[in-house]
């Protein structure tokens, strides 16, 4: 079959659905068979939209070098040759080789890494092939293709609608209009403007209600979306705020560094050393000093993190999130299914006059009522049962061995319950197939279906008692149905609040029959009593919260639940106090409402209940106006504008719908609390990385400038040549800096306080830190070279290059073990911490120590580096040096005079 003409259908909005179908060769029964996907996806390739050109490895090989630091040191080679000294001019391209190759594969790696990423948060698409319905990566989505969306769902191509129930969408993120669009399957004009073309869906817009179906037109960059990328394709991908941060900071640095080339190259001239010797030197500690290999180094420490994240269940979607995540301060979050296990059960069922715990039992077909039996049969109890079968979107099967459930945890609870009575679920969906339905949603907190029964109708409504009963009239009693009075409502509602106070949450169940087909159905319900059920809480989050207090996280509870259910788990979790006040949706007012006592109470409130998507927006303005970080959770289409205004917006990967998944910072796989926290530690540990590495490099390459200028300005007898400057910095540099970059959280990381948003990563504090260690590494090493000098060969005269060989060496391993300098906690035993812990560190100070002795066992290497043989005398002189200057650097941070 060829493909279908595709190019032409402009104007698919102004062809009639059955034309749709035949000009795109495709059933809307059956979609489109597997083979002839695939071979649609080989002709028009994958439905992406390519977000920038992804940058080849050859290019990233050859931006390597093109840099100021590579112009530099062909300056110096070409010096070099000049003055013939071949060896030191190809030993600098070899330098620029070397350097190229390392800054290549920590490139490649970091965009491996961030595509890695992308593929952890593609959202699935479910379409028609072979005749069912099938879950596919939308990437994989082709012209022809059958979509089916539902409420919450992304639209991934640009598709006609052929079928539409109740189908609204959210279209804002073409249009910028915010108000849904109903949808529908009649032709248009072919001059109707993107906005008005209602029998349309576009990639990257979310359906907010109902469902439907339509076949993809466009897909990738031909669609609407990918006219508009293709636009702005051209703008670069945004640094995050800390990358920026380093990317200014490493500018500083080459004008600090700069003055001090200065003061070392007149301070060489007038000590009567050769400009071509200086010139060489200054380019050296020019490329030395200058960390331009930073901001790589800690994209890939984000890149990283991000990935290990990705092990535990958290997908970070922006690397931003992983610097916010260390500063978070307050969590908000929902309750069920995050704090509790989702896993609800029926427990408690109360009718007119008779309440009793319950006990389903699946296996059994049985359930048990535990203190009383007199409800079973009433006329009440079978209506409940209706209702519970009826008013429910869920799906529940149970074959004797194995159980198959979707759909709503509660609804499925209700299922199990049904199940195990004498009539099952589908028994009753048989008999009163569905004709409407008002769904559920959190802001009404109520779902009612009209059906069909004979010639008559039903409606069966369920939901929070309270809302519930504002639309009851009627309450069934026995056999009769009696006018449900002031007093009679009080009593239900007192019954319900007494049971939800011992943690069961309470539905009520209604019922109405009627002769007409009703339009608007919710009203003169009969009340046939409650339902309670339970949701034990996860085991593993009172210690997830405990954590949280000591790391100066306030967690705070936000649920549509009822207050007195909420107040007992929070107790159980220890969130909350027994004189803990909780406060009521009722009692909130939009943030612009509220008094200076209002927001000092909500700020000291544990527990939010009965909330509704709106007030997740004013607690988060609250907290953010008080400059607190926040991260709140989120699953319903409702709450992408909260997850948005938060700095961490969670989405949940189970219950999360995938709108509240795509707008997210963050989203949990395992909808877990303890994943928050684990990723807050995560965050926290990478920012401490990322300052490890750079406190480190810039410390070791002061250090060098310390030196070189003291033997400049000083007119000693020794120096250090620029060749042996670049080799320490590539051997020293690249490995430890690395390793530093994967280091596990230090042990008292979650008894720290939070980072403020404002925190540099390097302070005043830090940069006297740095000073202090380069200098002890500058003195102990130049003190090294007069040691040996006053003790071994004084006799000898002053051997330049015995001296140059020692100050090498010393500054080598002095640098090497610095990285054990790297721990910034306090009153932690040095084997203990977490450097010192971790492996890669050992490898990369191995790989240094064998790298180093290269140079003085591989003769060409030696002879390029000017390195002499000399005896065990001058070694016990260098080792005792590098190990003095990390004692004193121990004993300064020891002694608290620096961090
Ligand atoms: P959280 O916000 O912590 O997830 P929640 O799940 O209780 O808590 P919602 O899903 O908004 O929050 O539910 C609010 C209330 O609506 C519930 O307490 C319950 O009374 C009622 N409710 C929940 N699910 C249904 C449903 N499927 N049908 C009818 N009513 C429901």
């Amino acid at each position: 079959m060829n493909l279908p003409d595709i190019d032409n259908i402009k104007t698919p909005w102004a062809i009639d659905d059955k034309s749709i179908l035949s000009q795109l060769h495709a059933d809307s029964e059956s979609g489109l068979s597997s083979t002839e996907a695939a071979r649609r996806l080989s002709f028009v390739g994958y439905n992406k939209i390519e977000s920038s050109k992804r940058v080849s490895p050859f290019r990233i090989l050859i931006n390597q070098f093109i840099s100021p630091f590579v112009l530099l040191l062909t300056v110096a080679a070409g010096l070099s040759f000049f003055f013939e000294e071949w060896l030191d001019g190809f030993a600098i391209i070899a330098v620029i080789v070397i350097n190229a190759i390392i800054g290549f594969f920590m490139e490649f790696q970091a965009e491996r890494s961030m595509e890695a990423l992308k593929k952890l948060t593609s959202v699935p698409a479910r379409v028609v092939r072979d005749s069912k319905i099938i879950e596919i990566p939308s990437e994989e989505v082709v012209p022809g293709d059958i979509l089916f969306v539902e409420g919450g769902d992304m639209i991934t191509a640009d598709a006609r609608v052929i079928q539409a129930s109740q189908f609204q969408t959210d279209e804002s993120a073409l249009t910028g209009e915010s108000l849904p669009v109903e949808k529908n399957t009649k032709a248009l004009q072919q001059d109707v403007s993107l906005a008005e073309r209602h029998n349309m869906l576009y990639k990257g817009t979310f359906v907010t209600k109902g469902n439907g179906r339509a076949i993809v037109v466009h897909t990738g960059m031909t669609t609407e979306l990918g006219a508009v990328a293709r636009l702005v394709q051209q703008a670069s991908q945004a640094a995050t705020p800390l990358e920026k941060k380093i990317q200014q900071f490493s500018k500083k640095l080459i004008w600090i560094t700069v003055g001090l080339l200065i003061i070392i190259f007149i301070a060489g001239i007038l000590n009567g050393q050769k400009i071509v010797q200086m010139l060489e030197t200054s380019i050296a500690l020019a490329v030395a000093a200058i960390p331009e290999g930073l901001p790589i180094v800690a994209t890939l420490a984000l890149a990283f993190g991000m990935l290990r994240m990705a092990k535990y269940n958290v997908i970070v979607k922006k690397l931003s999130a992983v610097e916010t995540l260390g500063g978070t301060n307050v969590i908000v979050t929902d309750k069920t299914g995050t704090l509790t296990q989702n896993k609800i059960e029926a427990a408690y069922m109360q009718v007119y006059n008779a309440a009793s715990r319950i006990n389903v039992d699946v296996s059994k077909a049985s359930i048990r009522f535990i203190d009383n039996n007199t409800l079973i049969d009433t006329p009440a109890h079978i209506e409940l049962h209706r209702i519970a079968a009826l008013c429910n979107t869920a799906a529940y099967h149970y074959d004797g061995q194995s159980e198959k459930e979707s759909g709503d945890p509660l609804e499925v609870g209700l299922l199990k319950m049904v199940f195990s009575s004498a009539i099952k679920p589908e028994d009753h969906q048989k008999q009163f197939p569905k004709v409407d339905e008002i769904p559920f949603s959190s802001d009404t907190k109520i779902m009612a279906t009209l059906h069909k029964n004979n010639q008559d109708y039903y409606i069966a409504a369920k939901g929070a008692v309270e809302e519930l009963l504002t639309f009851c009239s009627s309450v069934m009693e026995g056999n009769e149905i009696v006018a449900l009075t002031d007093d009679k409502r009080k009593q239900w509602l007192i019954n319900a609040e007494k049971q939800a106070q011992s943690g069961l949450r309470i539905l009520a169940f209604a019922f109405r029959l009627t002769k007409e087909k009703e339009k608007d159905f919710l009203h003169h319900l009969t009340l046939a009593g409650l339902i309670g059920f339970i949701d034990p809480p996860r085991p593993e989050v009172p210690a997830a919260i405990e954590e949280c207090k000591s790391a100066g996280i306030k967690v705070v509870m936000i649920t549509g639940d009822h207050p007195a259910t909420a107040k007992n788990i929070a107790i159980q979790l220890g969130l909350a106090k027994e004189e803990d006040e909780v406060m009521h949706g009722n009692a909130m007012k939009p943030y612009d409402q509220l008094t200076d006592a209002d927001k000092e109470k909500w700020l000291h409130t544990p527990v939010f209940a009965r909330v509704s998507p709106e007030h997740k927006l004013s607690l988060i303005t609250l907290f953010q106006e008080k400059k607190m970080i926040v991260g709140m959770t989120g699953d319903g289409v409702n709450d992408a504008p909260a997850l948005k205004k938060a700095d961490i917006g969670i989405a949940m990967g189970q219950r999360g719908t995938q709108v509240a998944q795509e707008v997210a910072d963050m989203v949990l796989k395992d909808d877990a609390f303890s994943s928050i926290v684990l990723a807050i530690k995560q965050g926290r540990m990478i920012f401490d990385n990322i300052r490890k590495f750079v406190i480190f490099l810039l410390s070791c390459n002061l250090s060098e400038l310390l030196i070189v200028a003291t033997a400049s300005v000083l007119n000693l007898h020794f120096q250090l040549f620029p060749l042996q400057i670049l080799f320490i910095n590539l051997v020293t540099d690249v490995l430890p800096a690395l390793a530093l970059g994967v280091t596990e959280a230090a042990p008292h990381i979650m008894q720290r306080k939070p980072y403020s948003s404002e925190t540099s990563i390097i302070n005043k504090k830090r940069w006297s830190a740095i000073f202090v260690y380069s200098s002890i590494i500058a003195v102990t090493n130049i003190g090294a070279v007069f040691v040996s000098h006053e003790l071994l060969h004084d006799m000898e005269g002053w051997n330049k290059e015995l001296c140059n060989n020692i100050l090498f060496y010393s500054l080598i391993f002095s640098q090497i073990l610095h990285v054990f300098n790297m721990s910034f906690e306090k009153g932690v035993a040095f084997h203990k911490t977490e450097v010192f812990r971790n492996k890669y560190v050992w490898f990369a100070v191995v790989g240094c120590i064998i790298l180093s002795m290269i140079s003085y066992w591989i003769i060409p290497v030696r002879n390029v580096l000017d390195v002499t043989i000399y005896g065990w005398r001058d070694w016990i002189i260098v080792i005792a040096a590098s190990f003095l200057s990390l004692f004193l650097i121990q004993l300064v941070k020891r002694m608290r005079w620096v961090i």
